[in-house]
């Protein structure tokens, strides 16, 4: 019989293969007392599975688990802690079937797009294998002459990474496989939303041979609950955290009474910004990208599309066109491009938005209503003439709705685009060169996309300014997050 009515057999079995307990210092472990959550497909709202539900004597026993390991991973050769990215990265494209159908299932996002972050994530692996045998040091003759200063680069130490849904495996990878490449150990704790994408991860990690302790999976309702002590303990040395602003300030004030190394991926306001002189196909395609993947829930999301007025009208209709033709449903059926949003909160979300800017005047080119029935889903939507006083204009809508405004001059425009306590990416399209690189300097984000809707690549420096964050993953940057510079000084009289 199948043991979840409404999956077919093969969901399943994706689904049953997931070990659905705490992973502490490399074994399965049941949450204390066996607690346990439930995991919802946001296709139907119905429940998929159950999971542990951590403890804070849970996550505690997590955190040792990884403090007591750090020393011997720290003395793992950099050829050896690359040699375990690489076969983590082999196995995670060998099981992308598996692995995206699971994803697809806990967080909707279309399985295409579901192979795709499996890809992705794989990558950051890939990369961070090439950065663990280049990490390097430095030999320098003091100034006066006497002295030399050696600078050597250790692991930070045990870390607490936090991810969130939209990117289950990809935003675990970005911190794993730094964190691993550097000789840090580490406790990840995913979005109660979307656990399994980590929990099938710590099966791989442990058959490409990560060592017991070295990291450590706990999965939780309460995250403030079981985090707050563990960052607050002074045993971790680090806390990496991707998510909303709203959180990561928090987290920031709590790792100031340890003085913990911090990194924060935070929301994102993104404009995406189209002057008279662009490719309008190019354009459209490139605001399809930057909009649609993963219907709209990207912190990377165009979130306010400014138009030159000579051609919103134009590109308005292109853009709605193109938008009304994709297929919206459950990510596991074929053709479907936009898949439902995460939960409930996240469709009202939406739905409020949208009606804040028609009430302020927006035009609805298409969409605009979400269909009745069971899961989240909420159609392509473009809004025109939206004012930039819309409640939209400031807040992450994290679904699949492009809100166009018009601009006039490249002061306005780029005074408009700034005018957000927001810097993570910009996005801009023109074919006169000098105007690109002005503008793109002018912008206050992290990142930039010149004539392009997608900025990530695990090989480029990926983060934000202002409230958008700290530090930066991937690239040759992303290594050093994870790593201490120590001075040696040597007297040579
Ligand atoms: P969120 O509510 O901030 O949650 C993110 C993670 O933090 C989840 O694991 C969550 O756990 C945990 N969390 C929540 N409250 C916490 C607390 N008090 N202490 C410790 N951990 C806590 O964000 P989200 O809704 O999952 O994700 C969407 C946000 O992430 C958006 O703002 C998006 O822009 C941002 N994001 C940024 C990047 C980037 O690279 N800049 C990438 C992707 C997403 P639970 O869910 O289990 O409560």
């Amino acid at each position: 019989m199948n043991a979840h009515p409404g999956l077919s057999a093969d969901e399943s079995k994706v689904v049953d293969a997931v070990e659905k307990r705490l992973y502490v210092g490399g074994q399965w472990v049941d949450a204390s007392g066996g607690s346990t959550f439930d995991v919802l497909d946001p296709a139907t709202g119905e429940r998929l599975c159950s999971v542990a539900d951590a403890s804070p004597a849970d996550g505690r026993a997590a955190l040792d688990a990884a403090v007591a390991a750090q020393p011997a991973f720290a003395k793992r050769s950099p050829r050896e802690r690359a040699d375990l990215l690489t076969k983590a990265y082999e196995l995670l494209l060998e099981r992308v079937d598996d692995l995206a159908l699971l994803m697809t299932l806990e967080m909707g996002k279309p399985l295409a797009e579901a192979r795709g972050e499996i890809a992705y994530a794989a990558e950051f692996f890939r990369h961070f294998a090439g950065e663990a045998v280049r990490i390097d040091g430095g030999y320098q003759t003091a100034p006066a002459g006497n002295a030399r200063f050696l600078t050597a680069k250790q692991p930070v130490g045990p870390c607490l990474l936090i991810t969130p849904w939209n990117f289950p495996m990809a935003m675990g990878t970005r911190k794993l496989g730094p964190a691993i490449a550097a000789g840090c150990t580490s406790v990840i704790k995913p979005a109660h939303q979307t656990p399994l994408s980590m929990l099938a991860l710590m099966d791989i990690l442990a058959e490409a041979g990560v060592p017991a302790g070295a990291v450590n999976c706990v999965t939780a309702m309460d995250a403030g609950g079981v985090m707050e002590p563990l960052i607050r303990s002074g045993l971790a040395r680090k806390l990496s955290f991707t998510g909303s602003t709203r959180v990561g300030r928090m987290l920031l004030e709590q790792c100031a009474e340890k003085v913990l190394r911090t990194s924060l991926e935070l929301g994102g306001n993104a404009p995406f910004i189209v002057f008279e002189d662009a490719d309008l196909d190019e354009a459209v395609d490139g605001a399809i990208a930057a909009k649609m993947r993963n219907m709209g829930e990207a912190c990377t999301a165009a979130n306010r599309l400014f138009v030159h007025s000579s051609t919103i009208d134009e590109f308005g209709r292109r853009l709605a066109e193109k938008m009304s033709a994709l297929t919206v449903g459950r990510g596991t059926e074929p053709g479907v491009k936009v898949g439902p949003l995460i939960d409930e909160a996240g469709l009202e979300k939406v739905q409020s938005l949208v009606a804040d800017a028609v009430e302020r005047g927006a035009t609805v080119l298409t969409g605009g209503e979400a269909a009745a029935g069971n899961g989240y889903f909420y159609p392509p939507t473009v809004l025109t003439g939206v004012p930039r006083d819309a409640a939209m204009a400031d807040q992450e809508i994290f679904g699949p709705v492009a809100p166009l405004t018009p601009f006039d001059s490249e002061e306005e425009v780029v005074a408009a685009a700034n005018d957000t306590e927001w810097g993570l990416v910009a996005y801009v399209f023109t074919n006169d060169l000098r105007r690109a690189l002005r503008v793109a300097e002018s912008l206050e984000t992290g990142m930039v996309g010149l004539n392009q809707g997608i900025v990530s690549n695990p090989a480029a420096p990926f983060g934000g300014v202002k409230q958008s964050g700290l530090g930066r993953e991937g690239g040759a940057l992303g290594i050093d997050e994870y790593l201490e510079t120590k001075y040696i000084g040597i007297a040579m009289p």
